[in-house]
């Protein structure tokens, strides 16, 4: 039996009309515009990328989008400098720095800067401790869109198994949070792991976020478990052509459909929902900052 193949596209189209929709209130019934502003430090060609393709979708769904885009050599002061206008700025109400920052610049410093209300990655030490702790914090968006995808394809969560493949602090560790939330049965799995395969037989649920071209193969998941795959990694196609590449994921995603019930497939999976989540955020972050309702069923 072949699995559902849980469409990313579509619920980050739906995630994205909400969003739409709470934004033209705020902007007809309050007067006002939700702002993200992205800052973007050097000319990492993925970053560019992620950058253009998160300010054209902010505009989109009718938020204000301001992008500041420094020069790699940007020393601390001056970044620090930018971040303190920000919060300052009561126009903007979400700020990213875009990941990873150049060597020289001390990422942990430079994310604490940013006022934790606007922290729509929730990066900051102060939402990871609110998360680790089951309180209202900026919730990190690709572990959000992985945790609406799981409650939109498999419903109730509660007392399930759920095995998080990686431990990073962007994905894994914030994922096995959420679900823990949700009250899964939750191990964290790592590149020191025993009998790693044996651990993700016993999942009900598998989030592979390692980086490792389709390092999960079929025979480890359990018939029926619903596999959410974060890897985005570019391999060789010669079958396209000479020189020419394409996206995989962590998991081998043709011998994982032919045995889980539900799947992601990448491209096309986790990685729309996870800038859809983004603007869920910034909505979420300027209700926050001006005292109004918050949206329902945008975040954890
Ligand atoms: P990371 O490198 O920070 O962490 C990888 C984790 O995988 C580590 O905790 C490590 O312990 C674990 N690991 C490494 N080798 C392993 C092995 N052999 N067995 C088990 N665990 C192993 O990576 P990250 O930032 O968490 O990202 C993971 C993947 O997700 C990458 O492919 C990245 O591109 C992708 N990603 C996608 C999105 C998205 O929007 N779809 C967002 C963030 C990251």
């Amino acid at each position: 039996m072949g699995a559902t193949i849980i469409d990313g596209k579509k619920s980050a189209e739906r995630v994205r009309a909400q969003v739409a929709g709470h934004v033209e209130r705020l902007k007809s019934v309050h007067g006002i515009t939700p702002g993200l502003a992205v800052v973007l430090v050097g000319e990492d060609p993925a970053s560019q990328v992620y950058v253009r393709s998160k300010g054209k979708m902010t505009v989109e769904v009718g938020m204000k989008s301001i992008e500041h885009r420094l020069e790699a050599s940007t020393g601390e002061t001056d970044l620090l400098a930018l971040i303190s206008r920000l919060n300052a700025d009561p126009e903007i109400h979400g700020i990213l720095v875009q990941l990873p920052l150049p060597d020289h610049l001390d990422e942990d410093l430079v994310i604490n800067a940013i006022d934790p209300v606007k922290d729509v990655d929730g990066f900051h030490i102060l939402n990871v401790g609110l998360l680790g702790t089951g309180q209202k914090s900026m919730v990190p968006c690709t572990p959000l869109g992985c945790l609406m995808m799981l409650r939109e394809h498999h419903g109730e969560l509660s007392g399930l198994n759920a095995v998080v493949i990686g431990r990073s602090n962007i994905v894994g560790k914030p994922m096995a949070q959420l679900l823990l939330g949700d009250s899964c049965t939750v191990t964290i799995a790592h590149s020191r792991t025993r009998d790693l395969p044996d651990v993700v037989r016993r999942a009900d649920i598998v989030v592979a976020a390692v980086g490792r071209p389709q390092m999960v193969p079929g025979d480890w998941i359990k018939p029926g478990a619903t596999v959410i795959d974060v890897g985005i990694n570019r391999i060789d196609a010669p079958e396209k052509g000479d020189g020419r590449t394409r996206l995989v994921g962590d998991v081998d995603f043709a011998s994982a459909a032919a045995v889980a019930g539900a799947i992601t497939p990448v491209p096309g999976g986790v990685g729309p929902m996870t800038i859809a989540c983004l603007l869920a955020n910034t909505v979420i972050a300027c209700c926050r900052a001006n005292g109004l309702a918050e949206p329902e069923g945008l975040t954890a």
